[in-house]
C-alpha cells in the first residue's frame, strides 16, 4: 500500500463522541470528495479545500475559511491535527474551523443547511468579516511587542 493511500484510509475520531468516524464518498461535479462521517452524531469533518468541492458558491467557503482569525471561541480541538478550532458564522449556521490546518467541522444538518445557502447566493456579513481582520490584526501587534518586550530582559 502506497503511503498516499494509508492518508487517505486515515481515520479521525470524532472529538465530540471519541467514537472512529466512517469515511463517506459524495459526488460533485468535478472528482468525488472523501468526507468523514460520526456514526454516533452524524457530524461531519472536512479536509481543507473539500468544503469548497462540495458547495457550488465559493463566497461562502472563503467566508468560512478565509481569516479565520487567530484567536478560539471553540471548545473543540481538531480531529486531524488536534489544536484549537474557532467558530466561524454565516448567519444562523455555527461551524468550527482549525486555526492550524484548516479543516472544517460540520454538526449533523449543517452540511445540507449550508449548501442551500451557497445555493441561495450567499453574500456575507462584511462587518463581522472586518472585526475579525482587525482582532487578527490587533493580536499580531500585540504579539509582536510582547516580543520586543522580552528581548530586552533576554539580552
Ligand atoms: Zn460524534
Ligand atoms: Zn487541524
Amino acid at each position: 500500500m502506497s503511503a498516499n493511500k494509508m492518508e487517505s484510509e486515515k481515520k479521525y475520531e470524532c472529538h465530540r463522541c471519541w467514537v472512529q468516524m466512517d469515511k463517506k464518498e459524495i459526488e460533485t461535479f468535478g472528482p468525488n470528495v472523501i468526507i468523514d462521517v460520526c456514526p454516533k452524531c452524524k457530524g461531519i469533518w472536512l479536509d481543507k479545500g473539500e468544503l469548497g468541492k462540495l458547495l457550488k458558491d465559493r463566497k461562502l467557503t472563503d467566508y468560512l475559511t478565509k481569516h479565520i482569525g487567530t484567536k478560539s471561541r471553540s471548545p473543540m480541538v481538531c480531529p486531524r491535527c488536534g489544536m484549537t478550532m474557532d467558530i466561524e458564522k454565516a448567519d444562523d449556521i455555527e461551524v468550527d474551523v482549525c486555526l492550524t490546518c484548516g479543516g472544517v467541522w460540520l454538526d449533523k444538518g449543517e452540511l445540507e443547511a449550508l449548501t442551500e445557502k451557497s445555493e441561495e447566493g450567499f453574500e456575507g456579513d462584511e462587518l463581522a468579516k472586518r472585526e475579525e481582520l482587525e482582532e487578527e490584526r490587533l493580536y499580531k501587534a500585540r504579539n509582536s511587542a510582547l516580543n520586543k518586550f522580552f528581548k530586552k530582559f533576554t539580552r
